[in-house]
């Protein structure tokens, strides 16, 4: 591993570091201690639940990858998350973390899932109740994405669009693209994705995630979708990436996720931020799924001031950095510049 760099950063200081996130995954980032609330009054309720207890399944040094960590999602934490109760607790628990941290804009995003008793539409409505009630939403602004499963197909991934359309009002800003980087052909999502734009709303895509997502027809299938963020973007030939640059699409940046699930190859001083963080663009460093790996954003922070040698006056930066590619509109980031200018340094 390389030497860490010099900075003047420590832990208290990324922790006041007023940060935007805009790539959290809504289930991912339940944390296990709150799965573990969910699972136990599951348990009294039926004592036969076969799930095991979420501590001990996701305290196992587990080297999270994309054959394991995918089902994780669909056959273990959507299953223990399926009732109104839970979706309302584990939801608030997220709200709280990401307030807690230090976050003061967020953008959650979710794929609208259905369980016994809970629709689609009921689930989306669920969720921004959760935002609307929340009492931290003056300090940390929240907005929806709804995100298109890749394993979708065509009509379902509208559905998904419709729902954007008609919650657009209460507070859902943009369109995903998500799940399993080896499943799926993007190419079925095109007429979805054109009628979100038509419709006002942003597009944020899953872009180069892994080698088997990251052809060339994928990937110019995908920029024709005409996103305006693209979260991780790790392998893109050079040549796209400038192309990516002139189109001044929004990066959303997420390190600790890619290093411990080994999308990309060498720890965080060899992560590909370091290419970006030095051209002009709009950078989001994101925690993806800080339920899983444990890294909230003040510490995604803290890593790169260690392994890139950023100062304070630099994180500031880059946190603003952040605010050009927000969804949530010209009001809210006006807001944010005025919060990043009275840091304290
Ligand atoms: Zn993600």
């Amino acid at each position: 591993m390389a030497p860490l760099a010099t900075t003047d950063v420590d832990a208290a200081f990324t922790l006041s570091l007023p940060k935007i996130e805009l790539h959290a995954h809504l289930t991912g980032s339940i944390t296990p201690q709150c799965l573990h609330e969910v699972w136990t009054s599951l348990k009294l309720s039926s004592p036969d639940l076969l799930l095991e207890d979420p501590l001990e399944l996701l305290s196992k040094d587990k080297a999270w990858n994309v054959t394991t960590f995918f089902p994780l999602f669909s056959s273990y934490i959507y299953t223990l998350c399926s009732t109104r109760e839970s979706i309302i607790h584990s939801t608030n628990s997220v709200l709280q973390d990401f307030k807690d941290d230090g976050v003061v804009y967020l953008e959650l995003r979710t794929t609208p899932r259905y369980s016994e008793g809970v629709s689609k539409e009921d689930y989306v409505g669920l969720v921004l109740e959760c935002l609307d009630n929340f009492e931290g939403r003056e300090a940390m602004p929240t907005y929806l994405i709804l995100s298109i499963d890749r394993r979708n197909t065509a009509s379902q991934a509208m559905e998904v669009v419709d729902l954007a359309i008609k919650y657009r009002e209460r507070g859902v800003v943009g369109v995903d693209l998500c799940g399993d980087p080896s499943k799926g052909d993007v190419s079925i999502f095109k007429a979805a994705f054109t009628k979100a734009k038509q419709h006002g709303l942003k597009i944020t895509l899953h872009f180069a995630e892994v080698p088997a997502s990251s052809s060339e027809l994928e990937l110019e299938t995908l920029l024709q979708f005409g996103p305006d963020r693209l979260g991780h973007v790790i392998h893109v030939p050079e040549e796209m990436m400038h192309e990516i640059l002139r189109r001044r699409i929004g990066l959303e940046l997420c390190i600790s996720c890619n290093v411990q699930a080994s999308l990309t190859e060498g720890g965080v001083g060899e992560h590909h931020f370091g290419w970006w963080k030095d051209r002009e663009c709009s950078i989001a460093l994101c925690t993806d799924d800080v339920g899983i790996f444990g890294s909230p954003l003040s510490n995604e922070y803290l890593l790169v001031a260690e392994h890139f040698g950023l100062s304070r006056k630099e994180l500031v930066k880059l946190s603003g950095r952040a605010i050009e590619c927000i969804f949530g509109g010209e009001e809210e980031k006006q807001r944010l510049g005025a919060i990043l200018v009275r840091q304290e340094i």
